[in-house]
């Protein structure tokens, strides 16, 4: 078949790939002057720089973890967050190093007493607000977490899903480790030759600067299937109205200091700093922290609008449903098109959980 993959980030890269080793003829097209969609990363001052944020591979999928090993060796990075609440300094994820921090207590069984006594008992908890406040208590909720929410997402957590803070583990252990996953770390040499690698085929051929809205009829024509990652209602020209997306802004400077801030992501968990975390590059591997100067990136939350780029789907329930009325409109208007990837899907996933589901598509649909 002659398949159209619209978009050269990691959920049209895999599928490129499953496709290619069929004997399809596959061409990708993406509209940045790159691949590799927001895991791109590229070398600047000595270091490889996450341009579209900090990027940190995790995952339990034993088959994840074998495939992305085929093209890229991981280093040993482990994620430890610090987090900065008015120039106090807290560890994440919450734990008792957090705990011993924010209250001075010793042992779990103290750390469980002081949550006990703030925690909200509620079995059901509604929004964010509520299952932060059932998980770790006042204290914990107004100084690391709805501060940083709240701009993060510009909207109150009240308003937001439970889900997004269950994303965070909470240990009574001494653990910083901001993830539970089975294996963990950075492709030695960044990002963006996985996806490299992943297209390098004789029958995948990659347009860049190429935007599929500029002939949409004609690529819908032209390709037996179209697999496309980009944002469906976009793709239907919003008519069944706008899905909700968060957008951001990354300032990205180069500093004449070995060490800036001494960790690879620092939070700022407070409401008033504009930005929510900085990310000093070269801790991302230790074989960059020699380097006499750093890259630092500030991340600023922005609203989305039309034309601005869409980082995060806002999976609160009415967007959640009009998603469902997409998919149901997609089968009926547009039954050669495959949607793929956390624009196409409308989900907040993490690269594992992309590749699994482009493995799964192929599986799947092919
Ligand atoms: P994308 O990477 O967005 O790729 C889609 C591509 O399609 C883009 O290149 C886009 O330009 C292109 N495109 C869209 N529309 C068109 C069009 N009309 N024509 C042509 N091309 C088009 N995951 C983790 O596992 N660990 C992390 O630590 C982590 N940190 C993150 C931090 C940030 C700030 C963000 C935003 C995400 C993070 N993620 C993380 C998630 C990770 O980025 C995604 O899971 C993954 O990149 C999604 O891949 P994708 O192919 O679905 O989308
Ligand atoms: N969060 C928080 N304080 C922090 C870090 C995270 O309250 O210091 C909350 C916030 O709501 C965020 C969610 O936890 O959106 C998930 O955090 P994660 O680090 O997974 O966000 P991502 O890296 O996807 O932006």
């Amino acid at each position: 078949m002659k398949i159209l993959v619209v978009g050269a980030g990691l959920f049209g890269a895999v599928a490129a790939h499953e496709l290619a080793k069929q004997g399809h003829e596959i061409q990708v097209i993406e509209k940045r002057d790159h691949i590799a969609g927001n895991i791109y990363t590229e070398e600047v001052a000595g270091v490889q720089v996450h341009r579209y944020g900090a990027h940190i591979f995790h995952t339990s999928d034993q088959q994840v973890w074998d495939y992305v090993n085929q093209f890229v060796t991981f280093n040993r990075f482990t994620n430890e967050v610090v987090a900065n609440y008015k120039g106090t300094l807290y560890n994440l994820p919450f734990n008792m190093f957090t705990f011993n921090q924010m209250w001075g207590v010793r042992t779990p069984e103290e750390a469980q007493a002081k949550i006990n006594a703030q925690r909200l008992a509620v079995k059901t908890p509604a929004n964010l607000e509520e299952q932060a406040l059932s998980l770790v208590g006042t204290d914990i909720y107004e100084r690391l977490i709805k501060g940083y929410t709240e701009k993060q997402w510009g909207r109150k957590a009240t308003e937001l899903p439970a889900f997004i803070i269950r994303r965070l583990p909470v240990r009574l252990t001494f653990n910083n480790n901001y993830f539970n996953d089975t294996y963990q770390g950075i492709p030695i040499g960044g990002y963006t030759q996985l996806v490299e690698k992943l297209l390098a085929s004789p029958v995948i051929t990659v347009s860049l600067q190429t935007d599929f809205f500029a002939a949409r009829e004609a690529y819908l024509h032209d390709y037996d299937k179209v697999i496309f990652t980009g944002m469906i209602d976009q793709f239907f020209d919003y008519t069944l109205g706008e899905l909700a997306y968060r957008s951001l802004r990354f300032d990205t400077e180069v500093l004449d200091t070995p060490n800036y801030q001494g960790n690879a992501v620092i939070n700022y968990t407070d409401a008033e700093t504009p930005f929510t975390r900085i990310i000093e590059h070269k801790f991302f591997d230790e074989a960059h922290t020699h380097t006499m100067q750093t890259v630092v990136t500030h991340e600023y939350p922005q609203e989305w609008s039309r034309g601005v780029e869409p980082y995060y789907p806002v999976n609160d329930p009415d967007n959640n449903h009009l998603f469902k009325q997409y998919r149901q409109y997609a089968t009926e208007h547009a039954p050669q098109v495959i949607f793929g990837g956390r624009l196409g899907l409308y989900r907040y996933y993490n690269m594992d959980q992309v590749i699994a589901a482009a493995l799964q598509m192929v599986a799947t649909s092919f």
